[in-house]
């Protein structure tokens, strides 16, 4: 079986190793650089505490679990950290945060309620202000490095035979009827395949109505700004009324909050970082004291990877054999574990329940 995927992020890459691994032949097409799309601006927190209903709750724990499962696989994983959330509010909100702490338990997704000093024996470069009673912990979350990431699984690809195109735009899906055939490259080059993969995030719209088929996407705008190295330890993702960081490599933070988000409104590196970024900064130095003089190296924009229905689109479109959907936001949590549930269903028509109510037919119009 030949697969021709198209996306060279997490999704694309996670299925080109997961299927070479199961002994498909691949091709993948990436228009500029792997992990260089919505994967390169990604927060990469691995999380499912405010994901709902139940059914895409239990989809992103098995996203998170499945993290553990390829970083034994590969045995030294330094795009993978389980390193928890922490995540506090204003006193007002004490109450909502015990609530959803008692929804997820139920669940049987665990949450602690810790106190401010547990809190900083955990991460001691943290300062929670004095009007915080209790900061939730959600020890099963973490977070994945995902430029490094698509890299690796790229690399693994290739090593079990896939041939990776960078700098290669797919022009259009090639249809004979129903059935679609293979894909056309922007510079002419007909590709045959017995199955396309559509793994282009937020632009998957584009492409597949190439081959008559209509996805609704909602995009919405995130913007980041990166710190330079800081003399401070960080280890977990961290979530606070105004703003929220993680650690981004060599005490490098990355921090954002949604109340930004749209105030950029390009696609890509920010150059000169706007005032906002100050901001930003300025917040999370009120909460991580030892950024205070660190210089922003940098920020970027992107637009998020979200179906119209906000949930993921993964399957075989009906109507058009031959075509296989990727698509969905929260990519960094499902990446891995997309990858690997796709190609099982692509090389041995296995279909794992838990993507019952997340297949194209809900969405999709042919
Ligand atoms: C600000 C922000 C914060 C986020 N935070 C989180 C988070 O904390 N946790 C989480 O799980 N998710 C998060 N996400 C979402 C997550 O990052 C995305 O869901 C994920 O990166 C999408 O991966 P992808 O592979 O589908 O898309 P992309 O990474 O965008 O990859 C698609 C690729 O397709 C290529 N492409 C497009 N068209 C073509 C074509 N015609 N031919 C060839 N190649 C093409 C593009 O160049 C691109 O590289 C966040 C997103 C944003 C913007």
């Amino acid at each position: 079986m030949k697969a021709a995927i198209v996306g060279g992020g997490i999704l694309g890459t996670a299925l080109a190793y997961r299927l070479t691994t199961e002994g498909v032949e691949v091709e993948l097409y990436e228009a500029g650089r792997l992990g260089g799309g919505t994967s390169a601006v990604g927060a990469g927190w691995l999380n499912s505490g405010g994901k709902e209903p139940f059914a895409y709750h239990l989809l992103n724990v098995s996203g998170m679990a499945e993290y553990a499962t390829l970083a034994r696989e590969f045995g030294h994983a330094p795009w993978y950290h389980a390193s928890g959330n922490l995540k506090w509010t204003t006193p007002d909100k004490t109450e909502q945060v015990r609530a959803d702490a008692e929804r997820l338990r139920s669940w049987g997704y665990p949450v602690e309620l810790l106190s401010p000093k547990r809190v900083t024996e955990i991460e001691p470069y943290l300062k929670v202000p004095g009007d915080v009673t209790q900061v939730a912990y959600y020890p099963w979350e973490g977070l994945a490095d995902l430029t490094q990431l698509t890299g690796v699984l790229a690399h693994a690809a290739a090593a079990n035979g896939a041939r990776i195109h960078t700098n290669t735009r797919v022009a259009s899906l090639v249809t004979e009827g129903e059935q679609v055939t293979g894909l056309t490259l922007a510079d002419g080059t007909a590709v045959d395949a017995d199955v396309v993969a559509v793994c282009t995030g937020r632009w998957s719209d584009e492409l597949v109505r190439t081959a008559g088929v209509g996805l609704p996407m909602a995009p919405s705008l995130g913007f980041n700004i990166y710190t330079g190295p800081a003399p401070v330890v960080l280890n977990a993702m961290v979530h606070t009324p105004d703003v929220n960081f993680r650690p981004d490599g060599s005490g490098r933070v990355m921090a954002r909050t949604s109340e930004f988000d749209d105030a950029v409104p390009i696609d890509g590196a920010v150059d000169p970082v706007p005032d906002i970024g100050k901001e930003i900064l300025a917040r999370a130095v009120k909460y991580l004291p030892g950024l205070e003089g660190v210089a922003i190296e940098g920020a970027r924009v992107a637009y998020r990877s979200i179906p119209g229905d906000d949930h993921p689109v993964v399957g075989e479109v009906p109507g058009r054999p031959g075509l296989y959907l990727l698509v969905t936001h929260s990519g960094g949590t499902m990446g891995p574990l997309f990858g690997r549930l796709s190609a099982l269903e692509i090389a041995h028509g296995e279909r794992d329940a838990r993507l019952a109510t997340f297949r194209p037919e809900r969405i999709v119009t042919v």
